[in-house]
């Protein structure tokens, strides 16, 4: 899907913002989609290297069905190359060790594991979605017609051709945003910024149900500064979407740098809710409130979560119980 032929064989794949042109032959940056004789194929279609039934609030999604479980799936390969990457076995198996693997998994398959696990949600998680995009679309248009809502955990580097197509059937996404500047993406992820805020305010536009998250790394998106334009951007796309801030630890590339304290977090967080946020979450702090909703209007902690385990939820009908304001997000 979503590319065009060029001459001499070569092909332009339009899914995400790197925008491949790919000879024969040859294959595009995620490492997953090749040229062959003019025709560019997926080579992970059906093929799930992971199958897992989750916690939705392991997305993190917050405020899509607590408390349920999401049907969730990978293949190998991804379009960003992230120095600290956590999944980085699968998502850089084609380029680190030139694999390709995965069990045979079609869409009716994954879509009835999500049935038989009475799951609410199917994720497409763990790598990047829009590379294996014919894969999640496919799954993704059976799940609607079975009542099974569909969300991507995305870097957002999709295009917004690659957005309106999937719209119709994707309810939610978590978007990485992973810093506010054009050289952390650059230098770190091997992409860069603009795109993905621009799919972040698209994906609003469209009513899909939006949260974000950021992976605080010491020393290199954790200035006060850097926390406040990502607020104020999260803040322009509404004063209702999450911001999910998390903790680093050393991996994959990136060992020299160490863990997130808990004190950058909470910094993070108080600046977000500084400006106006009003779902400001961050989680495995023992002790503090970062995991909670809390009622925008009354105060009352609505939701209570430890881990990802959901021990209270006075969410009644997308309200808060005790003062019936709305608590934005997909309840019913
Ligand atoms: S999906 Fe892969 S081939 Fe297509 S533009 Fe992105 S990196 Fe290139």
């Amino acid at each position: 899907m979503l590319y065009r032929v060029l001459e001499g064989g070569k092909v332009h794949c339009s899914l995400c913002n790197h925008r491949c042109i790919i000879s024969p032959s040859k294959r595009g940056i995620c490492g997953v989609r090749e040229n062959r004789d003019g025709k560019l194929y997926s080579l992970v279609f059906g093929r799930a290297i992971s199958l897992n039934v989750d916690p939705i609030e392991k997305k993190p999604i917050f405020h899509l069905f607590p408390g349920s479980t999401s049907f969730s799936i990978a293949t190998v390969g991804c379009n960003f190359r992230c120095l600290q990457c956590q999944n980085h076995d699968i998502s850089q198996m084609a380029l680190d060790n030139g694999r390709i693997e995965g069990s045979l998994a079609p869409p009716s398959k994954v879509v009835s594991l999500a049935k038989e696990y009475r799951c609410k949600s199917i994720s497409y998680t763990y790598t990047e979605p829009t590379i294996y995009f014919e894969y999640a679309y496919e799954t993704a248009v059976l799940a609607s017609q079975e009542g099974i809502k569909n969300i991507f955990v995305t870097n957002g580097y999709m295009t917004g051709e690659a957005l309106k197509t999937i719209q119709p059937y994707l309810d939610a996404a978590n978007v990485d945003l992973k810093s506010f500047q054009e050289k952390f993406y650059k230098e770190v992820c091997g992409a860069s910024l603009k795109p993905v805020l621009e799919t972040l305010e698209l994906m609003r536009q469209m009513g899909i149900w939006v949260e974000v998250t950021t992976l605080v790394i010491p020393t290199l998106n954790d200035s006060d500064k850097e926390f406040e334009e990502i607020a104020q951007f999260i803040l322009s796309l509404g004063p209702d979407v999450p911001w999910h801030i998390s903790a680093f630890y050393p991996t994959y590339k990136m060992l020299n740098l160490p863990r997130t304290p808990a004190s950058l977090l909470l910094r993070a967080r108080e600046i977000g809710v500084g400006t106006g946020l009003r779902y400001v979450y961050c989680g495995n702090i023992p002790g503090e409130e970062g995991e909670d909703t809390y009622c925008p209007h009354c105060g009352q902690k609505v939701i209570e979560r430890v881990g990802f385990q959901v021990v209270k939820n006075e969410v009644v009908s997308g309200e808060c119980r005790h003062c019936h304001t709305k608590i934005e997000g997909v309840w019913n």
